[in-house]
């Protein structure tokens, strides 16, 4: 299996520090707002990184944090005249719900900032006894230039970044260079503060995933992921002070996703070119969101449009269709084996060589859809030629792993029950009567019911199909 890793900027075969255990890290978001589609792509690519990983019986330990101490929370209370605590809480709610409805299994753990404060401190103590930080006047600054390999994740040179400012780094006199960034700072009038050896404050943004990567997850870790936005400053700024604290290796391979992106621009809070996962899963369901996210390889931009997510509902529609009909099949199906099956099963499982031959190149979703697709043909063909109930079994055992190493088809979906199954199968079985008696009337009466109903039969080998339209 190969993973691109941006530290060396080549595809890389993946070898885990501890064979058949996978530790990885995900940024998680800064909880004031709900979470538009841009930062819902690392929620769906690294939760489907996951789930391959464990498809291929590797355990894995999934921490990603949430941001719950920042100056954007911090102006939306004041915004709503609530809490820096109440409004974080109410937006990493929000988060877990937009998870749950696209499929996003939870993390192992979901640390938080606020929570983390002790351990924050000593991280911080421990980079001025080491003399990778300085102190002044209340802010703890980290020393860049302490860190001879500064740079090395996102290729810049100290010297060249050292006249460019980042957005993310605050200009401050105090500071020795200009790239130095903060580990903690002052409290300031009526925000929150946590009692510190340098007085009253709160920490940085970058110091909270080096701390809690190291309390999860150890000091080297297999995976670090996050968007690429976090690449430089957030992710070179983890490597110094984990790095400078352990003097190990801090993640063996970084993964970065592309943007999704609105007429060709990042999709951003501060441009305010976003679409919320709420909003759009008002129009579309949760599962079409994923698939739309999954349809793209997972480091390309991703564009946003009303006509890409229709394209992924109308996808999505046709392997759903086939997992219907296939369901269908194998409930009717009384040929149990088939002089042909071992044929069979052998080309069911021709499917999983070339979804995991994708999968393994870095994850190419796009590529292990199209595997997808290429089954559900197979099933859809062999369900009119007539294939044994063996070889249908082995059809949806296939079917039904590939999808959930996709998260696709959840089959909590599948279970739920149409309120009004009963009176749709009564109907059913009245109107099967009627043809047999000849009544034809009363059987295309019945029809036409059903078809008041929302509901569309379909006569097959196997007896009556229906589908809620
Ligand atoms: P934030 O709350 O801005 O820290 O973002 C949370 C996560 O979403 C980070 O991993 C970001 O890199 C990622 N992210 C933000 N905007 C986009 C976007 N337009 N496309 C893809 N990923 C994004
Ligand atoms: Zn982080």
């Amino acid at each position: 299996m190969k993973i691109y890793n941006t530290l060396t900027r080549k595809k890389e075969e993946f070898v885990p520090m501890e064979p058949g255990k996978v530790k990885m890290y995900v940024c998680g978001p800064t909880v004031y707002n709900y979470i538009h589609i841009g930062n819902a792509r690392p929620y769906v690519v690294f939760d489907t990184v996951r789930r391959y990983l464990e498809h291929k019986g590797y355990e894995v330990t999934y921490v990603q944090n949430f941001t719950d101490v920042d100056d954007k929370i911090i102006k939306r209370a004041n915004e709503e005249h609530s809490s820096m605590q109440a409004v974080s809480e109410k937006y990493i709610a929000e988060a877990l719900h937009d998870a749950d409805g696209l499929n996003v299994k939870r993390a192992t753990v979901h640390p938080r900032v606020t929570q983390e404060m002790p351990e924050i401190i000593e991280m911080i103590q421990e980079l001025i006894d080491k003399g990778h930080a300085y102190e002044d006047n209340g802010t703890v600054y980290y020393d860049t230039k302490s860190f001879p390999e500064y740079g090395k994740l996102s290729k810049k040179n100290l010297d060249e970044l050292i006249a460019g400012a980042s957005e993310r780094v605050e200009a401050d006199a105090a500071k020795k260079n200009s790239t130095d960034f903060v580990l903690w700072k002052p409290k300031k009038e009526g925000e929150p503060s946590w009692p510190s050896p340098w007085g009253d404050g709160r920490p940085g943004w970058h110091i909270e995933c080096s701390v809690m990567s190291k309390k999860y997850l150890g000091e080297t870790i297999d995976i670090h992921a996050g968007g690429e936005d976090l690449i430089f400053p957030h992710h070179e700024n983890e490597i110094a002070q984990s790095e400078a604290c352990s003097g190990k290796i801090f993640s063996r391979y970084w993964m970065h996703n592309g943007f999704i992106t609105v007429d060709n621009e990042k999709m951003s809070k501060s441009a305010g070119n976003f679409f919320t996962v709420r909003e759009i899963s008002e129009k579309f369901p949760y599962e079409v969101i994923r698939f739309f996210i999954l349809s793209g390889h997972y480091r390309m931009p991703l564009n946003f449009s009303d006509t890409l997510m229709q394209a992924s509902q109308n996808g999505l529609e046709r392997i759903k269709t086939a997992a219907q009909s296939l369901e269908h099949y194998i409930a009717n199906c009384t040929t149990e084996t088939k002089a042909d099956d071992a044929e069979k099963e052998a080309e069911i499982n021709g499917f999983l060589t070339k979804f995991e031959a994708a999968m393994d190149d870095d994850f190419n979703t796009a590529d292990a859809i199209t595997a997808i697709y290429e089954l559900v043909k197979f099933i859809n063909v062999n369900i009119t030629e007539g294939f044994s109930k063996k070889a249908a079994l082995a059809a949806q055992k296939m079917f039904n792993e590939l999808c959930s190493v996709l998260g696709i088809l959840q089959s909590e979906e599948k279970e739920e029950e149409d309120p009004e199954k009963e009176k749709i199968e009564s109907l059913i079985a009245k109107r099967a009567e009627a043809k047999k008696a000849k009544d034809f009337a009363t059987a295309d009466a019945i029809r036409d019911e059903l078809a008041a109903m929302g509901i569309t039969i379909k006569d097959t080998r196997q007896g009556v199909q229906w589908f809620r339209a």
